[in-house]
């Protein structure tokens, strides 16, 4: 159902006078908030997959099962267990000449207000919901617009939300493009982003007119580096993983990968014996498609295009043979779209690059990755692209995964996005983290008032040394 721009303002001022009347919710109120995300995620868990399979044309039950069901579950889990910690005030330092007037200093968390959350399709329940225990945590009232793009999955999440929550507690906005970009000129405390960067700065220039705080979490080519000492099966089959799971969209999917041109061909036969053992490819019972005719022919193009480019494609045979295995596009020449764009799907561009001083060279011609992939075994390498290069995430022989704990931060920088979540970081971003000074026994002001003797002189000199 779509919401007219009346009842988007609506929704949210009955969200932001709830914030008003309650401002600081207790421990309890707040894990309460976050068992009910849970109890509507696992006692609706066929209902949440079919609707995902139907947006998707068809997608493995198991496979949003974990993706979407069980990564969210966890984040509450995780959330559970620590609130009671990210809620204490953190006592701070002061310097010795007020520590010595007897004053304290803490920092504590309060909650922003009302957090609006704009979610894409690739992981449409996770990505609205992750973000939703990091807000809720936080003691925020939230507003969601999911994808328009997953119709049913949003349908679904509108109806849930309102069964499991209070609408001042968390409201749910179905719509196109028309409300989402209404949605976004609501005067929120936090809008928390996800999708990619040309609606980005779309929603920055809207959130602008009214100073709203922004979370972007965008995508990009996220490079994987392979070094001379890495192990090209492992190589092969992690990358491959990368390339199946949710057929390749997913923001932190490797998009391309640098090789050395003498060892192209054995990664390539590495990465083919990879795929023949795996059932993943779309049409199989744990497959899952391209969310759309658009986005396959988009992925189709930019084949085409790179293999008129002087690319040459390989498509990789697996056990089941079908509209879209994984397709390689190697070198193709540097006008080619696929050198730009962000693939988001089962097809992997190779640069024959070795050397990994060129590697780096080769990463930063572009905006910071979301994240970056190194394949190999010498820490020192590793160091070396830790310190030479800039990017969300950076991850040693293995892809994805780093996702899995809620304990590190989630996000980008530059291109790849602003701000981070999850866990404590998400607790913390989506709160209003206020310095709080309580003066001591001696009133410093006075010290600063004039007249100026040569005491008040000698002890500011002095205060530079302390
Ligand atoms: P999408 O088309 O579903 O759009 C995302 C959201 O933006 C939707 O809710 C949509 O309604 C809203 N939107 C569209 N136009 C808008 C406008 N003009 N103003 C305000 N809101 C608007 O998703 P997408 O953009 O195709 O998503 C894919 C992109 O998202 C990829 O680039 C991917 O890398 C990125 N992504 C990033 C992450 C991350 O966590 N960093 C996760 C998943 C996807």
């Amino acid at each position: 159902m779509s919401v007219s721009s009346n009842n988007l303002e609506l929704q949210f001022k009955a969200l932001r006078n709830a914030y008003y009347s309650e401002r600081f919710p207790s421990l309890a109120t707040r894990l309460d908030r976050l068992r009910r995300i849970r109890a509507m995620l696992s006692e609706n868990e066929a209902a949440w997959c079919d609707a995902l399979s139907q947006d998707f044309g068809y997608r493995s039950a198991d496979q949003s099962s974990f993706a979407d069901i069980t990564t969210s579950i966890k984040s509450v889990n995780h959330a559970l267990k620590n609130l009671k910690f990210w809620m204490k005030a953190e006592r701070r330092t002061p310097d010795l000449s007020l520590r010595m007037s007897g004053a304290k200093t803490y920092v504590e968390a309060f909650p922003k207000g009302v957090v609006g959350i704009v979610s894409p399709w690739n992981f449409p329940i996770n990505l609205a919901l992750s973000p939703l225990v990091s807000v809720l945590a936080a003691g925020n009232r939230a507003f969601i617009k999911p994808s328009e793009a997953t119709p049913a999955t949003s349908a679904l999440l509108e109806k849930l939300i309102g069964q499991y929550f209070a609408a001042d507690e968390v409201s749910v906005a179905c719509g196109d493009v028309d409300v989402a970009q209404a949605f976004v000129k609501l005067p929120f405390d936090h809008i928390i982003y996800t999708g990619g960067e040309t609606v980005a700065k779309y929603i920055m220039r809207d959130a602008a007119e009214n100073l709203v705080p922004l979370t972007l979490e965008l995508g990009g080519k996220s490079p994987v580096i392979v070094s001379s000492s890495a192990d090209l099966k492992v190589t092969a089959k992690r990358v491959a993983f990368g390339k199946y799971f949710n057929a390749g969209q997913i923001c932190i999917a490797p998009d391309y990968l640098l090789i050395a041109p003498e060892r192209l061909d054995a990664f390539l036969k590495e990465l083919q014996s990879a795929v023949e053992h795996t059932d993943s490819s779309q049409g199989s019972a744990d497959s899952v498609s391209i969310v759309n005719e658009r986005h396959r022919q988009r992925l189709e193009n930019l084949v085409a295009e790179g293999e008129n480019k002087e690319g040459r494609v390989i498509k990789m045979s697996g056990l089941n043979q079908s509209a879209y295995q994984l397709t390689v596009v190697v070198n193709p020449a540097d006008e080619a779209g696929i050198n730009g764009a962000e693939i988001f799907g089962p097809v992997l561009l190779i640069k024959t690059i070795g050397d990994l001083s060129q590697q780096i060279a080769y990463i930063n011609q572009s905006s910071h990755p979301l994240v970056i992939y190194y394949f190999g075994r010498s820490e020192a390498e590793f160091r070396r692209v830790a310190n030479e290069t800039s990017s969300g995430g950076l991850v040693k022989n293995d892809v994805i995964f780093q996702y899995a704990n809620d304990d590190l931060p989630f996000g980008g920088v530059g291109g790849s996005g602003m701000g981070k979540y999850r866990g404590v970081y998400g607790f913390k971003e989506f709160s209003n983290n206020r310095a709080i000074y309580k003066s001591g026994f001696i009133d410093v002001s006075g010290f600063v008032t004039p007249p100026y003797s040569d005491v008040f002189r000698m002890v500011n000199k002095l205060m530079r040394k302390i």
